[in-house]
């Protein structure tokens, strides 16, 4: 983790996450050496040139962030503004506020940082073609949000609370929302434990914090089909573990395999489940589908499978598109048996897969191209999704602006 050093004023502009004071001074005393620390600015603004900024982008929002477009990737990339909110041990949010993007300050002795009390979310914001701005689905965000957050002990904002909060700091941040086709805003809420424990307990303050960052393809690849590597010698969840909720110790989990597999040329990593090895789980971020025929499986929601809020989406747009879908155990077998594989997810929506290795064995699918299925079910929920399509399904919500 980078560790940022704040002078003074960017300390206090930064929230404060374990209810600390800045330092007196802008130096960091460590032992007998004083380090002195360089200032920091946001861009090179003073703070008070800050909030200038945040009312006047409020207003001249019409301008587009000067950014090459064409070319976006999944990387990080800043933004003017976050969204923070705290909460002690009465589980109450504060009202929250919109506040410059920058580094945020809090206890070493930190609940997440200790004990990795923390969960994540993520969805996505299109510009329409006519300019406006739609979520897709973002209350399943807010109450997937709350049952991880039941799992981790940690109080979570309501429904309403997440709402308003993801509406604000996208709306703050609506120069950065990609033209139409040019890819979306993803959005990433955090809820944490912030305050300071030793021992092994729940944290006594909490930080629901939002940013968001522009972005295009999430694989490389692009919309081409990915090449996966079956794992079993790791697990991403085992029963009666966190598997089921988006916990962010699952994800250091399965940066090791992640590695290994790209080292040898793959995307990324197809994990089994643990008991007997041989039924499918996820992808290290995404859900998996096999078709055979007219019908299509996927594993179900069973505490060790990330219930996808993409995957629910594609389970209703497959049946209204005439498709038999089934959420059981698939096996390895099937899989290796099907006619096309795909997978879902909000960062990756839909990606073809067009191979799959288990033991040495590569098996291919579609012939290097998209599958017709996979194909015709990611411009289903895209058209919907970037609101091309009427919104038979209720699925998006309208920013105003
Ligand atoms: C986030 C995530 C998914 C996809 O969920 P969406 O709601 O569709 O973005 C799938 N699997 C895992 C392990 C995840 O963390």
């Amino acid at each position: 983790m980078e560790l940022h050093l704040a002078s003074r004023s960017a300390l206090q502009a930064a929230p404060s996450l374990a209810g600390q004071r800045p330092p007196p001074s802008p130096s960091l005393c460590i032992r007998n050496h004083t380090f002195k620390v360089p200032p920091l600015s946001y861009k090179g603004r003073s703070l008070i040139g800050c909030q200038a900024s945040l009312a006047t982008n409020y207003m001249e929002t019409s301008e587009l962030a000067d950014l090459d477009w064409e070319n976006l990737g999944f990387g990080f990339i800043q933004t003017d503004f976050m969204y923070t909110a705290k909460c002690g041990e009465d589980g109450i949010f504060s009202k929250g506020e919109v506040v410059p993007f920058g580094p945020i300050a809090m206890s070493p002795s930190a609940g997440v940082l200790n004990y990795g009390q923390g969960l994540f979310e993520g969805l996505k914001a299109y510009r329409k073609k006519d300019g406006s701005i739609l979520l897709f689905r973002p209350e399943e965000n807010a109450i997937r949000m709350r049952n991880g957050a039941e799992r981790m002990c940690m109080p979570a904002p309501t429904i309403e609370h997440f709402l308003d909060a993801v509406k604000q700091v996208v709306l703050a941040n609506k120069r950065w929302v990609p033209p139409t086709g040019k890819g979306s805003l993803y959005i990433r809420p955090l809820l944490m434990g912030s305050g300071a424990v030793l021992g092994l307990a729940p944290a006594p303050e909490y930080t629901f914090m939002i940013f968001v960052s522009p972005v295009g393809n999430y694989f490389k690849e692009g919309l081409a089909p990915i090449n996966l590597i079956i794992e079993d010698n790791f697990h991403r969840a085992a029963p009666g573990g966190t598997g089921g909720v988006k916990t962010i110790g699952n994800y250091a989990s399965v940066l090791k395999a992640q590695k290994i597999a790209k080292e040898k040329g793959y995307s990324d990593v197809l994990y089994l489940d643990a008991v007997h090895n041989k039924y499918l789980e996820e992808v290290s971020s995404c859900n998996i589908f096999i078709v055979k025929g007219n019908v299509i499986s996927t594993p179900a929601i069973k505490g060790t499978i990330l219930p996808g809020i993409t995957r629910k989406s594609i389970v209703q747009v497959a049946q209204r598109n005439g498709f038999k879908v089934e959420e059981r155990l698939v096996s390895v077998d099937e899989l290796l048996e099907a006619d096309e594989v795909f997978c879902t997810g909000t960062a990756v929506v839909v990606s073809p897969v067009g191979s799959i290795t288990y033991l040495e064995n590569r098996v291919e699918y579609g012939n290097q191209g998209i599958g017709v299925v996979s194909q015709q079910l990611y411009t289903s929920l895209t058209s919907l999704q970037m609101g091309d399509v009427e919104d038979c399904m209720g699925w998006t919500v309208q920013l105003d602006q």
